[in-house]
C-alpha cells in the first residue's frame, strides 16, 4: 500500500470510528462498536496495524505516526463516552419515582439548649447581656462569697463534688454573679446560663450534671418591684402566663427570697395532673441580693441593691413537651431529640 492511500484508510477508520462511539445510545451498543473499531481479532485498527506491514520503509515513519495517532484518539474516545454512559445509567437508577425518597440527615438544636436561648432572647430584650464564668470553682466564690455559712448542708460532700486539692464543681452559677460584680461596675443586668454539678443520683428527676440559667440586676436604687416587674413580665413572655405569685423562701445569698409560680397553662389555675393539683407550677427562686454578697464582691451594700434568679431550664423543657423522664433529655436518643428539633 503506498503512503497516500494509508493516510486516508487511516482517516477514514478514525472518523467512522468516532462516529460510532459518539452515537452509541447505551454501553451494549458501545461495546458492539469496540469491538469492530479497537477488537483485537477483526477490529478496523488492527487491520490497519498490519497494513503497516505493506508500506515501503522510507514512509513507515510517517504512517506509524499517523497509525499512532488514530488509535489513541479512538482510544481516548471511547473511554469517554463510556464513562458518560455509565454515569447516566447510574442517575436513571435512582430516578423511579415510586422510590420512597431519601431524608437527608438534619442536625438540631437540643430542647434545653432551645429553652436556654428562647429565655435569653427574652432578656436581651429587657437589657440583659449573656455572661459565663468556669464550671471547676473555688469555695470562696462558691459559698463563701455567696452568704453560706461554713456549716451549710450544702458544703457538704454528700451534696458538692469537691476536686482533689482544692476547688469545687460549681454547685450553681451564682460564682459567676460574684465574678461579674468585681469586673463591672454597676448598673449590671446579666443572664448566666451554664453547667452546674451536685452530688445527685441519676434518677427520674434529678441528674449529678444540669443546666441552669441565672439572672442578676443591681443599680442603685433597685427594689423588689423592679424584681417582680421583670420576671412577671418573663412569665407572661415564656409561658404566656396571665397570673404569677411570690412565695416566701430562704437562699442565703439573697434577702428578702421568693419562689416564683406560675398559673397553671393547661387547667387554668383548677388544677390538673401537670400541677399536681394546685393550679399553679413553680419556675423560679428570686430575691433581692444581700448586702454581704455585694460587699464580698468589693460593692458598697449600702449604695447598691439589687435582685438576683435562678431557673432549670430541664426542668422547664421538661414540662414544656411533656416528657416523662429527665433522663431522657441526657441520654442522646437521635429518636427522641428528632421529635423535638425544630
Ligand atoms: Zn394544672
Amino acid at each position: 500500500m503506498n503512503l497516500q492511500d494509508y493516510l486516508d484508510e487511516a482517516a477514514a477508520v478514525e472518523r467512522e470510528g468516532l462516529a460510532a462511539f459518539a452515537g452509541a445510545p447505551d454501553l451494549e451498543a458501545l461495546e458492539t462498536a469496540r469491538i469492530a473499531v479497537l477488537g483485537d481479532r477483526q477490529g478496523r485498527v488492527k487491520a490497519l496495524q498490519e497494513a503497516l506491514r505493506t508500506i515501503a520503509k522510507e514512509d513507515k515513519p510517517a504512517a506509524g505516526k499517523r497509525f499512532n495517532e488514530t488509535r489513541s484518539r479512538l482510544e481516548a474516545l471511547h473511554s469517554e463516552r463510556k464513562s458518560a454512559l455509565e454515569r447516566s445509567r447510574a442517575s436513571a437508577r435512582v430516578e423511579d419515582l415510586t422510590l420512597p425518597a431519601r431524608r437527608a440527615w438534619r442536625g438540631a438544636k437540643h430542647p434545653v439548649t432551645l429553652v436556654i436561648e428562647e429565655i435569653e432572647e427574652i432578656f436581651r430584650e429587657l437589657g440583659f447581656t449573656v455572661a459565663q464564668g468556669p464550671e471547676a470553682e473555688t469555695e470562696w466564690y462558691n459559698f463563701g462569697a455567696l452568704n453560706f455559712p461554713p456549716n451549710h448542708p450544702a458544703l457538704d460532700a454528700h451534696d458538692t463534688l469537691y476536686l482533689e486539692g482544692e476547688g469545687v464543681l460549681r454547685t450553681h452559677t451564682s460564682p459567676v454573679q460574684v465574678r461579674t460584680l468585681q469586673t463591672y461596675p454597676p448598673p449590671i443586668r446579666v443572664l448566666i446560663p451554664g453547667t452546674v454539678y451536685r452530688r445527685d443520683f441519676f434518677d427520674a428527676s434529678h441528674a449529678p450534671a444540669f443546666a441552669q440559667v441565672e439572672g442578676l440586676c443591681v443599680d442603685e436604687g433597685i427594689s423588689f418591684v423592679d424584681l417582680k416587674s421583670t420576671l412577671n413580665r418573663f412569665a407572661e413572655r415564656f409561658f404566656g402566663a396571665s397570673r404569677t405569685r411570690f412565695r416566701p423562701s430562704y437562699f442565703p445569698f439573697t434577702e428578702p427570697s421568693a419562689e416564683m409560680d406560675v398559673q397553671c397553662g393547661i387547667c387554668g389555675g383548677t388544677g390538673c395532673a401537670a400541677c399536681k393539683g394546685t393550679g399553679w407550677i413553680e419556675i423560679l427562686g428570686s430575691g433581692m441580693v444581700h448586702p454581704s454578697v455585694l460587699e464580698a464582691a468589693g460593692l458598697d451594700g449600702e449604695r447598691y441593691t439589687g435582685w438576683a434568679f435562678g431557673m432549670g431550664p430541664a426542668r422547664i423543657a421538661i414540662s414544656r413537651y411533656g416528657i416523662p423522664d429527665i433522663r431522657i433529655l441526657y441520654d442522646s436518643d437521635v429518636r427522641f431529640l428528632e421529635q423535638i428539633a425544630q
